[in-house]
């Protein structure tokens, strides 16, 4: 009988890890959900790169503006004051047109300003942000090999363990199997504890001493009086 219980003491082992392993990888992280968010990030970046390139496109627009109109405005200049001209109208409509030139300069000035401003708080967003998307990718991917890594650790356990129960199975009395089954069934999934400093290891309570004389020399199923599980001798195992 001793040998039995032993054997059903290591089939209870083989069906607690079979179960924490298939917890274990039911709840792996594949990585999906940062895949996600990873999706979401990039999407900011090229947004965020968008609207760099478009106020890098004003400024240069702008700045190629300010360079036309002080073109503009020294040829005016030199017309005015380089002597060529003496009918006071035309002079006049000249200042005037220099003076359109300036208020036009001093706008474009204020523009590309503004714009420098912009283009360098964009610039550090999207340096930001490609950092941040960078490091997800990194992460992503760890997350990814350690899932990759762990499906194939976890799998081949189960298959050893799948092995290793039918072995078990094979060696055990029928009726004991069934006893095991049912056991297990109304206790949480473990149908077997052991006896140990005199209490059960599964729920910890005192083992009476008559039970202890009977698993020395067990001849039957000894069980814990309070859980009523299978009860085996820590120096079996
Ligand atoms: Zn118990």
């Amino acid at each position: 009988m001793k040998q039995q219980l032993v054997l059903l003491y290591q089939l209870q082992q083989t069906d607690s890890q079979t179960e924490a392993d298939e917890a274990e990888l039911s709840g792996l992280d594949n990585g999906e959900t940062l895949a996600g968010e990873l999706e979401a990030e990039k999407a900011k970046l090229t947004e965020l790169d968008d609207k760099l390139s478009a106020a890098q496109a004003e400024l240069y627009d702008k700045q190629l503006q300010l360079q036309g109109t002080e073109d503009d405005r020294q040829t005016k200049w030199d017309q005015t004051y380089g002597g060529m001209i003496s009918d006071p109208k035309e002079l006049s409509a000249l200042e005037r047109k220099i003076q359109e030139l300036d208020r036009r300069k001093d706008k474009l000035e204020e523009d590309i300003i503004m714009l420098l401003d912009d283009v360098d708080i964009l610039q550090e967003q999207v340096d930001e942000k490609q950092t941040s998307v960078e490091e997800m990718s990194s992460r992503l991917s760890e997350v990814r090999q350690h899932f990759e890594q762990r499906c194939a650790e976890l799998s081949e356990e189960l298959e050893y363990l799948a092995q290793q129960r039918s072995e078990l199975g094979a060696q055990i009395k029928s009726s004991l199997l069934d006893d095991y089954e049912h056991t297990r069934q109304h206790n949480a999934n473990i149908a077997v504890a052991i006896a140990k400093d005199r209490a059960c290891s599964a729920c910890h309570t005192a083992v009476a001493s008559s039970l202890l004389g009977e698993l020395q020399q067990p001849t039957t199923v000894v069980r814990c009086e309070s859980c009523r599980r299978v009860l085996v001798l820590d120096k079996w195992i």
